[in-house]
């Protein structure tokens, strides 16, 4: 059966520092990396996604000036920035597929995005068989949420490992968290297996 593990946005523009900063971005970063160094091996798949917007107009309305943190943002993820780079904490050397989303348009779901060879995410798990995946990455609340619930979506079995995501509020995570459990997937801590 095969493995897939999902690495969502760990991007500049989402850690410490970043347009749009996510408190534990940069915890979240070394600690997949520490992660990917223990059980890269454990997986057939490894796909990482980029938020990528166009540097001209609103991206379908995802920018604004006067942002509410929800629906709207500051300008983030800029394509070609460094704010768009992903975190430099984070080796993504065992990444086998890099997605990039959200070109013209809110994108939260790294299913919307492909990658340089065309291919969605439900592609490449298609493709590979995978029957599961574990999902990993920023924000909780946001695009880890809507990733997690493609990939329940997709077929297959979803592991959010719980110590390797950050999200962008309290409420809003624990909310996602929860809507998650009730879609199917586990929330497991990664050092549980
Ligand atoms: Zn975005």
């Amino acid at each position: 059966m095969s493995r897939a593990l999902l690495i969502v946005d760990v991007q500049n523009d989402f850690t410490e520092g970043g347009a749009l900063a996510v408190e534990g971005g940069d915890a979240v970063a070394s600690g997949v990396t520490a992660f990917l160094a223990a059980h890269a091996a454990d997986y057939d798949v490894i796909v990482a996604s980029r938020d990528w917007h166009d540097p001209e107009g609103d991206n379908g309305g995802h920018f604004a000036d006067q942002p509410d943190f929800v629906d709207t943002w500051p300008v983030h993820c800029v394509a070609g920035t460094a704010g768009a780079d992903y975190d430099p904490l984070l080796v993504t050397d065992a990444v086998t597929h890099h997605v990039r989303k959200g070109q013209g348009k809110p994108a939260y779901s790294m299913f919307e995005g492909v990658t340089d060879e065309g291919d969605t995410v439900g592609d490449v798990l298609a493709a590979a068989g995978v029957l599961s995946a574990d999902v990993v990455g920023i924000a909780t609340d946001h695009c880890v949420r809507a990733s997690a619930l493609d990939a329940v979506a997709h077929g297959v079995h979803v592991r959010i490992l719980t110590d390797l995501i950050a999200g962008v509020a309290p409420d809003s995570s624990e909310a996602a968290l929860a809507e998650l459990a009730h879609a199917g997937a586990e929330l497991v801590e990664s050092g549980a297996e």
